[in-house]
C-alpha cells in the first residue's frame, strides 16, 4: 500500500543495518519525520530549518537528508481515519531512524498512549535521555554545570506494561482471588491491582547497551538505579541481572565498587568503568549533592520516568530535554514535552526540546559534528538573550522571540560560529 502521506523520496537512499545493532549512513539519507499534535507542527517548522543549516555547514555540502513524513496523530486520523496506521510501523522501520514532535493521546481513541504504542509494537527497549546544562540555560540549583549524565530507562516493562485491572472488576476480583486462596496473600477485595513484570532479557539488553555506550563515549561511570530494598524480585533482581551482564560480558572493562573500595587509592583505574548501583530514593539526593559522581544511569521504567524529569529540571531544561527511543531495527528521537494544545499555532513555545533531540538523532547517524554544531549555537542563542518566552520570563534582560524566530537565531548563530572559526 502506498504511504498515507506520500513515497519516500526519490532523492535520497536508505539508511542500512549492521552488526549488532549500528547502521550505516549514506550522504543523502532518508530520515522520517512526524510532526505530532498540538504545538508539534510549530516546533517542527522552526527545528528543520536548523536540522538542515547544520548538516549543509558541517558537511560543507556533502550530506543532506531527504526528509519523509510518515502519518502519525491527528494528521494520520484526518488522512485515513487512524491515528496509528499500520503502514505507519512499517514505514519507521524502513527509514529506521525518525524524529516526532509529541502526540496527543486520544481521548476514548482505544489507546493509552500513542507513544507507548509506539514503543512497544517497535521494541524500542531502551530510552535514552541525556542531561546537561546548556550554558546560558537559567537553572534552579547553583551549579547546574556539575550535572553531564545519561539516563537509559527500560522501556517495555514494569508497571507500564499495562497489566493491571480496575477495582471491582471481575477480572480484579478473579485476581485478588487467586493471591487470597493460592498463595495466601491477604489483598483488600476492593483494590485495584497492577502487574509489575522485570525479565532478566529485557534488563539485560538494557544495561548491555548503558555500558557500550559507556565504553564508546568514554564515561567512566555506569550506575544502576533501583528500589530493590523493598521489590527485591522486579528492583533487586534489575540490580543483580544488571551486574551479571557486567561481570559476564564486560568483565575486561569494569570495576565494581566493592573492589574500588578494597584498593587504597579509591581511583578508578586507567581504562575501567566503575560500576555501581544506588536506591532510588538516595539517588534523587545524590543527583542533587554529588551529581559530578554519575555519568551513566540504568533503571527500570518507572524510576526513569521519574528520574530524568527531575534532573531535566536540575539543569533548567525541563522545557528543551532531549530524548530518544532506540530498539534493535529502528529509533525514534523525539520532544519530550507533550503536546500542549493551549500553544497550538500560536508559534510561542520553545522548540528546543525537538532541535537537541534532532543533534541527538544525527550523533547516532555517526554526524557528530553536525550534532555538536546544533548544541553550540542554541547555546550561543541562549546566551545572547534570544529566546521564547518560557526562558525569557526567567532571564532578566531577555528579548522574547517566537519560536521560529528562536530556530532562525539558531541558524544565525551556525552562521557566527564559522565566521569565528575562520
Ligand atoms: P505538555 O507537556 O503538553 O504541556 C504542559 C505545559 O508545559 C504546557 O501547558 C506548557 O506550559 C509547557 N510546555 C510544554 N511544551 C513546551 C515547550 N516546548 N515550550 C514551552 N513550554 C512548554 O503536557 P500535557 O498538557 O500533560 O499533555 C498534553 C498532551 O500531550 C496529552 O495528550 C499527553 O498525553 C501528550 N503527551 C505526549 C508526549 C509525547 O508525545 N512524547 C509526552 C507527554 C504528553
Amino acid at each position: 500500500m502506498a504511504p498515507i502521506f506520500g513515497d519516500p523520496p526519490s532523492d535520497g537512499t536508505w539508511i542500512t543495518p549492521i552488526d549488532r545493532g549500528g547502521i550505516t549512513v549514506p550522504d543523502v539519507p532518508i530520515v522520517g519525520f512526524i510532526e505530532g499534535d498540538g504545538v508539534g507542527p510549530d516546533i517542527w517548522r522552526a527545528a528543520k530549518p536548523v536540522f538542515d543549516a547544520a548538516v549543509e555547514t558541517a558537511s560543507r555540502g556533502r550530506r543532506r537528508i531527504a526528509w519523509w513524513e510518515i502519518a502519525a496523530g491527528e494528521k494520520a486520523f484526518a488522512a485515513g481515519g487512524n491515528y496509528l496506521p499500520e503502514e505507519t510501523f512499517e514505514d519507521i522501520k524502513k527509514a529506521r531512524v525518525v524524529i516526532k514532535g509529541p502526540l496527543t493521546t486520544p481521548v476514548g481513541g482505544g489507546f493509552r498512549s500513542l507513544n507507548v504504542t509506539l514503543r512497544q509494537k517497535l521494541d524500542l527497549y531502551c530510552c535514552i535521555r541525556p542531561v546537561k546544562h546548556v550554558p546560558g540555560a537559567p537553572a534552579p540549583v547553583t551549579r547546574p554545570q556539575d550535572v553531564d549524565m545519561v539516563i537509559f530507562r527500560e522501556n517495555t516493562e514494569d508497571v507500564y506494561a499495562g497489566v493491571e485491572w480496575k477495582s471491582g472488576s471481575p477480572e480484579a476480583a478473579m485476581l485478588i482471588d487467586f493471591l487470597r486462596e493460592r498463595m495466601g496473600v491477604s489483598i483488600d477485595s476492593l483494590s485495584g491491582v497492577g502487574v509489575k513484570p522485570i525479565s532478566p532479557a529485557a534488563t539485560k539488553r538494557l544495561v548491555r547497551r548503558a555500558i557500550q555506550f559507556a565504553l564508546e563515549q568514554g564515561r567512566r561511570r555506569v550506575t544502576l538505579i533501583h528500589k530493590g530494598n523493598i521489590m527485591k524480585f522486579t528492583e533487586g533482581a534489575f540490580r543483580d541481572w544488571g551486574y551479571e551482564v557486567a561481570r559476564d560480558e564486560f568483565a575486561e572493562h569494569v570495576i565494581f565498587e566493592g573492589d574500588l573500595a578494597a584498593d587504597s587509592s579509591g581511583e578508578i583505574p586507567p581504562g575501567k568503568i566503575l560500576m555501581n548501583d544506588r536506591i532510588a530514593d538516595a539517588m534523587f539526593q545524590q543527583a542533587l549533592l554529588r551529581p559530578r559522581e554519575y555519568e551513566v544511569l540504568a533503571m527500570p521504567n518507572l524510576n526513569g520516568d521519574y528520574l530524568s524529569d527531575a534532573l531535566a529540571a536540575q539543569v533548567g531544561g525541563l522545557g528543551m530535554a532531549p530524548g530518544a527511543n532506540i530498539g534493535d531495527s529502528c529509533a525514534i528521537f523525539e520532544a519530550t514535552h507533550g503536546s500542549a494544545p493551549r500553544y497550538a499555532g500560536l508559534d510561542k513555545v520553545n522548540p528546543g526540546s525537538l532541535i537537541l533531540s534532532g543533534a541527538l538523532m544525527l550523533e547516532h547517524m555517526g554526524w557528530k559534528h553536525e550534532a555538536q554544531l546544533i548544541t553550540a549555537a542554541l547555546s550561543r542563542a541562549i546566551q545572547a538573550k534570544t529566546v521564547t518566552y518560557d526562558l525569557a520570563r526567567l532571564l532578566p534582560g531577555a528579548r522574547e522571540v517566537s519560536c521560529s524566530a528562536f530556530g532562525r537565531a539558531i541558524v544565525e548563530q551556525m552562521k557566527a560560529l564559522q565566521t569565528d572559526a575562520r
